[in-house]
This record gives C-alpha cells, structure tokens and sequence, in this order.
C-alpha cells in the first residue's frame, strides 16, 4: 500500500557524542571527544519543526545532561509547543538537577537501567557505582513526579535477569507503580553493538524464549512457529504495558505499525546528520547543509521505506504493513537497506 507520510512524526537528536560511560552496546558508539552541534544550530532547527508533522522531539547522546545550554534547548522546544523527552543513563541526576528537569517541563525521562545486578549493569555501562547511581536518579525523578520511564537492552550479559529488573528497582526503594513503562529492546547491529556482537548476541532460540515468556505466545497465528521478528517485538514493547495473553493477531494488526524507520520516526546525530533509525546508520543528508523538510521530501530511501518497497522475502511478504523487516540487520548483514531482514524466520505465502 502507498503511503504518503510528510516529515517524520518523531524525531531523536543525539545532541552530544559526549558520555560519562562507555557501554559495550553503545549504538552510536559515543566517546568524550567530538564536537557537538553548537546551541545556535541545535535551536535554528528545533525552529525548522514549529508547524510541521513533526510532535515528538527527544534528546539522547551520548549523555544529554553533560550539555552545559541542555536546559536553555529543552525551553526552546517547550516554546515550540512539542512534546519534549530525554533519554539518559541517569547517573547525573542528583535532587537538583530533578528539580530543574521538572520545572523545565519535559514531558518523559527515559532511564536506561541493564540489570537486576548492580554488577551486571555496571559491567555492560563500563563503570563501575552507575547502577546505584542511576537508581539514585530514578528516586530524585519520581520525587519531583517528572514522568519516568526504564529502558533496557537484551544482550547476553543481561537476558536471564530482565524479567527481575523491576524487583532490582524496588530493592532500592523504588516504588514501582510510578514508573510509567518498562522497555526491553533486542539488540541491534550498530556502533559498539556491531563491534561487540559475538559477545553480545542471543541466539534465535533465547531471544525467542525470552519474548515468549514476556508475552505468552502472542503472534503465533500469523507467524507461527517463527521467532517474532523485530519490528513486531519493538512495537509490542512500546504500546503495551501489561503481558497482553489475550491480544488475538486481528488486534495485532491494529496496533503493529512495524518498522517506523524513515516512516515516522528519525535519528539526527550530534553531527547533524539525518538517519532513518538510531541504528541505521547511513546519512541521508544533513540539518547543517539542509533543511529535513528538504531532506526528508527528496530521499530515494525514505520514499522506497515508507512505501515498503523492498526486495526479497520481506517484499514478498503479506505481513509487511505490520512489519517490514528491521533496516538495521538489512543493511548491516546485506550491505542494503531496501533488502531483506536477515534474522527473519518467517516463509511468506507469495515467496
Ligand atoms: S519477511 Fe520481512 S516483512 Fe515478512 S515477517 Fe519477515 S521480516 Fe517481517
Ligand atoms: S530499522 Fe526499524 S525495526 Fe530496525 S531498529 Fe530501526 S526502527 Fe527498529
């Protein structure tokens, strides 16, 4: 089906390379040296997104909050009338820095939290003291009721412990029933991921294993036996909250979008340049030499992914529309990312 999306509906902005940590899954394999956008150009284009389709604005890094002006940009957003969030490892908010995120009236916080074990944590982030540390961000947070979320990544280091990261949280004096959403991602193929990734990397099977026990066996009658391939997973993880056991596939159909790369959703890097996902990263342009509208509007890519033009078994697929395939493995494992998605098990009835 042809779609017709205008500029994305979603935007993240890496807008600093810069980190505190150094985690071993980092997609944008952030360091403590490159130069970040100055504050001028960071706001002449939030000013670009006042008016557009654009309502979802979110910072991440590298670590936001290591941005001296982060403050000054979060209110030029407000001013702009988006919706604001952060994205953070946490461990730099102590009871002030809470109460400024508060008073400055970002809508979300999302925290990245990697295990029920402090060791775990600290030794995917690469530093040791940032699991108490982030916890301690979390409490400082939800005292001043700034709107928290908790964000993990499923790797090898970590799998046999997300189902206990809550009981981690309340363990610490956490209570639970605040946070507005725990997310648990797959791993992806990009940055320090990509470096690492025998090391990091669930087999089928054990990714398997772990979604279903996270939602019973949701999906199988549209994939079967297959493993859900990741776009399914992301959006399952994004929209629903509780274990949805009785989520029949029809009401499948109408909450999977599928893979929102170049659809409703991109990635600007503190560099500026403009990428489909997170962890697609190939530049389709960049804000410092262009406008996204122009971008946006003149990509040979974005207009190929929005109307899931593919090649191969995902463009033979009668589950495209609530899939399509992660761009990140076809473009990663194929060197194309208008292939098909590699990881994928299901056989397509046109295929
Ligand atoms: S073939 Fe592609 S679109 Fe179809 S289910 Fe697999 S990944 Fe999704
Ligand atoms: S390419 Fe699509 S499915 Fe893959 S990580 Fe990005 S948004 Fe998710």
């Amino acid at each position: 089906m042809s779609k017709n999306f205008e500029l994305p509906e979603r935007v993240n902005f890496e807008i600093t390379s810069k980190c505190n940590q150094s985690c071993i899954h980092c997609f944008a394999s952030s360091e403590h040296e490159e130069k970040d956008m100055s504050t001028k150009d960071v706001r002449d284009f939030i000013d670009q997104l006042k008016g557009t389709s654009v309502k979802y604005l979110s910072f991440s890094g590298g670590e936001p909050l290591i941005r001296s002006d982060i403050f000054d940009l979060i209110d030029h957003v407000k001013k702009r009338e988006l919706y604001i969030g952060l994205s953070t490892n946490g461990t730099l908010i102590d009871e002030n820095t809470a109460v400024k995120i508060a008073e400055s009236g970002v809508d979300s916080v999302a925290v990245s939290i990697h295990g029920f074990n402090e060791s775990t944590h600290d030794t995917i982030v690469r530093k040791k003291g940032a699991y108490l540390k982030a916890i301690e961000g979390i409490k400082n947070l939800l005292a001043e009721n700034v709107p928290t979320r908790v964000l993990t990544t499923v790797m090898r280091q970590n799998y046999t412990e997300i189902s206990d990261i809550r009981k981690g949280l309340e363990k610490h004096g956490i209570n639970v029933n605040k946070i507005l959403h725990f997310s648990a991602m797959p791993l992806r193929p990009a940055g320090r991921a990509n470096v690492n990734w025998n090391e990091l990397v669930l087999s089928p099977d054990e990714l398997w294993h772990l979604w279903e026990e996270r939602w019973g066996s949701i999906g199988k009658d549209i994939f079967g036996d297959c493993p859900l391939p990741i776009p399914i997973i992301e959006t399952l993880d994004v929209f629903l909250k509780e274990k949805p056991y009785d989520l029949t596939s029809e009401k499948l159909k109408k909450i999977c979008e599928g893979c929102v790369a170049g659809r409703i959703f991109c990635e600007i890097t503190s560099s500026g340049d403009v990428l489909l996902c997170p962890f697609v990263r190939l530049p389709i342009g960049n804000i410092g030499k262009n406008t996204l509208e122009n971008i946006w509007k003149t990509s040979y890519l974005i207009k190929k992914v929005q109307n899931r033009e593919f090649t191969g078994k995902c463009g033979n697929c009668q589950n495209a529309d609530i899939c399509g395939g992660c761009r990140a493995e076809a473009f990663v494992r194929n060197g194309d990312i208008l292939s098909s998605d590699p990881t994928c098990k299901f056989v397509p009835h046109m295929y």
